[in-house]
């Protein structure tokens, strides 16, 4: 059995929160499954690394603002890493383009083309537990490239395709996909279900819950996804074909 889990920047926002994720890979884990976990920068840090950058010099070149951006998701999975190694499992950290995720060179909202290195499933064969930083790869000139503003749900999916995954589980501050954002309305209804095609739409409404390329491609792929939060042990929502709910 092989799992991606993704955890989004609320979820490792400070050492408690590291620490309640470490547990979380931990537990898939102990149950014998291979883990490839995708992490996102901690809670704003790249907004604040923007707001620095800007501060320097609001006309950076795309591609020194990817190289520099790419720096929040490195630290997050290094903590998730020693948070891991305190609580005694072997992890390994791995950024987009040691894990070999190749883009295009649309620096700033790249594409991912292909996963062009078996370097996570040796690790996974090792006995590793793998972290991937999420929303960066690296493309034919060899620069580091980030995929767009919530890109690491991307990243998830891509791992869950290429690497033909058992689940792929997106966790986040929410416990599931609403019909409206949960946070603005109390009587938000949360979906058990929805197909690649609603999820679409609600993302083309303004729902960012998920990056819409990482529905794209779950749709492409056949990658069924579940949208769960990782403060609460609550089922999620599944997002998957009509065909596939019917299994
Ligand atoms: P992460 O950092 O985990 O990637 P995001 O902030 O990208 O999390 O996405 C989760 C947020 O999406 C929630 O906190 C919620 O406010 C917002 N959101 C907007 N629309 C919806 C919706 N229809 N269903 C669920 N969450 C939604
Ligand atoms: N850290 C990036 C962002 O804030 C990517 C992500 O969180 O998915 O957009
Ligand atoms: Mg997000």
């Amino acid at each position: 059995m092989l799992i991606v889990q993704k955890f989004g920047g609320t979820s490792v926002a400070n050492r408690e929160r590291i620490f309640a994720v470490a547990r979380l890979i931990a537990q898939a884990a102990k149950m014998g499954a291979q883990v490839v976990a995708v992490v996102s920068a901690q809670g704003d840090m790249t907004d604040e690394l923007i707001e620095r950058a800007i501060a320097i010099n609001p006309r950076a070149s795309a591609r020194e603002m990817d190289a520099y951006l790419a720096t929040g998701e490195q630290m997050s999975v290094g903590l998730l890493a020693m948070a891991l190694e305190k609580l005694g499992y072997s992890a390994v950290t791995l950024t987009g383009w040691q894990a070999g995720l190749e883009t295009d060179s649309v620096y700033g909202n790249a594409r991912i083309l292909r996963l062009g290195s078996d370097r996570i499933v040796r690790e996974l064969e090792g006995g590793k537990i793998v972290l991937v930083t999420g929303f960066q790869g690296w493309n034919e000139a060899g620069d580091i490239t980030t995929l767009g503003r919530g890109g690491s749900d991307t990243t998830a999916v891509a791992l869950a395709a290429f690497l033909h995954a058992d689940l792929c589980k997106i966790y986040t501050d929410v416990d599931g996909v609403y019909d409206c954002d949960p946070r603005n309305n109390p009587n938000a209804m949360k979906f058990d279900w929805l197909s690649y095609e609603k999820m679409r739409r609600l993302i083309a409404g303004g729902a960012q819950v998920l990056h819409d390329r990482s529905v794209e491609m779950a749709q492409q792929h056949g990658i069924a996804i579940e949208v769960l939060s990782s403060f609460t042990g609550n089922p999620g929502t599944i997002v998957c074909s009509e065909t596939r709910r019917g299994d």
